[in-house]
């Protein structure tokens, strides 16, 4: 795949520094691009060349990789074509189909790479409520963001620490119910053990809408025996579940 000098003129289009507050160059710039199939907004899964997940990308700095020769090769579907302008020096037009997955040369370090227990991800509660399925892991309620809290299994004041394997997503009403308790003492029952997630699973975590062909591409990646496949698998069935109760409604 080869766009040729064309694309410099795409990636010189798309230049963050382009961009204002106002929004001003941020239309302007959208005027030389035609979308197909998805908004711009949908993040791209970026790979090294070993086919590790590494991180979540944006069109602009896919259209950079495209551009600095990075991408090696692609998987997944077209989820927008770019276009940029004429090139002086070629007369052609840059076009850019922008794949669902890209796997990109000259990346070192990959922390997916890490064996055994060497990469340990950031914890916030975003990654941590999506680990658990935005349920509180006391009474199984599904709740939204804003309604759920971090619970320290075995709290600070007994040792505990603010670490993956000691963290659930609990509602407000039972992280107060428990207090400065653990589940034993407060005589609650956890319905998941909390666990570190692997780097690939900290990708998923991390996206803000994952695809199908991206989810079956990390699902690859994670561990046989991560907890996210049956946790992820039921909440699909609860999907289909409640299409099919709004049919018969
Ligand atoms: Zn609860």
């Amino acid at each position: 795949m080869n766009y040729g000098t064309g694309l410099v003129y795409l990636y010189q289009s798309m230049q963050p520094a382009a961009i204002d507050d106002t929004g001003r160059e941020d239309r302007r710039m959208n005027e030389a691009l035609i979308v197909d199939r998805h908004p711009l907004s949908q993040q791209i899964l970026r790979t090294d060349v070993s086919g590790m997940p590494l991180e979540w990308v944006d069109y602009r700095e896919a259209a950079r990789l495209y551009h600095t020769g990075q991408v090696a090769y692609t998987c997944g579907t077209t989820l927008y074509r770019l276009y940029g302008g004429t090139c002086a020096s070629t007369g052609l037009r840059t076009v850019v189909d922008v794949n669902s997955i890209i796997a990109t040369l000259g990346h070192t370090g990959n922390p997916g790479n890490l064996r055994g227990a060497a990469y340990v991800p950031p914890l916030n509660n975003q990654t941590l409520f999506r680990r658990d399925g935005y349920l509180c892991l006391y009474c199984g309620l599904r709740l939204p963001y804003g309604q759920l809290s971090r619970d320290h299994v075995t709290p600070f004041s007994r040792g505990g620490h603010d670490v993956w394997n000691n963290v659930v997503t609990a509602c407000r009403r039972c992280n107060n119910a428990k207090a400065s308790r653990t589940p034993e003492q407060a005589g609650m029952q956890l319905l998941a053990v909390p666990f570190t997630p692997t780097y690939a699973e900290y990708i998923y975590l991390k996206g803000r809408r994952v695809l199908a062909d991206q989810m079956e591409y990390l699902l690859a990646h994670f561990p046989r025996s991560s907890p996210l496949h049956e946790r992820l698998l039921r909440r699909q069935c609860g999907r289909v579940a409640s299409r099919a109760d709004d049919n018969c409604a």
